[in-house]
């Protein structure tokens, strides 16, 4: 899969190449609350071995290259994330001053959407079996 080395996604899954975990994801099922590390680390064996019983995706947050067009949720035609777009249009802020975050430089989300997607980032789980409406139609490629 061809990447873009420089730009990051934030909501990346821990087999992607070139993947690292930035945030774990506390708060509860209902509102998830996503603290951010001082700095991404690597994934490792034993930090996915962590988040068992469950899937690393529900427990951490994720950065990898972003995927731009071999990614479901990548705008060909507006060179543009959705899943950034749709967040920013649907979920509601949820902290409103800008999180401190290792990969701020880098985030798709942040390039395109700026302080808007880091006031809604911290709800988002990568992997949720129980999403906001929000969340299950900005993470939904279908939706528009
Ligand atoms: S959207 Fe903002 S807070 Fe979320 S990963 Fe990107 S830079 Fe960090």
């Amino acid at each position: 899969m061809k990447t873009e080395p420089e730009t990051l996604c934030p909501s990346a899954q821990p087999n992607w190449e070139g993947a690292q975990v930035f945030a774990v994801v506390g708060g509860t099922p209902d509102r998830p609350e996503t603290a951010y590390l001082d700095q991404a680390q690597p994934v490792t064996d034993e930090l996915l071995a962590m988040a068992a019983p469950v899937a690393p995706a529900e427990v951490f947050r994720f950065s990898a290259p972003c995927a731009k067009g071999a990614c479901a949720h990548f705008d060909e035609g507006g060179q543009s994330c959705r899943l950034a777009e749709k967040t920013v249009r649907l979920a509601p802020v949820v902290f409103e001053k800008l999180p401190k975050c290792a990969i701020r430089n880098d985030c798709r989300w942040w390039k395109q959407e700026g302080v808007s997607a880091c006031r809604r980032c911290p709800q988002v789980v990568t992997v949720n079996y129980d999403p906001s409406l929000e969340m299950r139609q900005a993470a939904d490629p279908k939706v528009k």
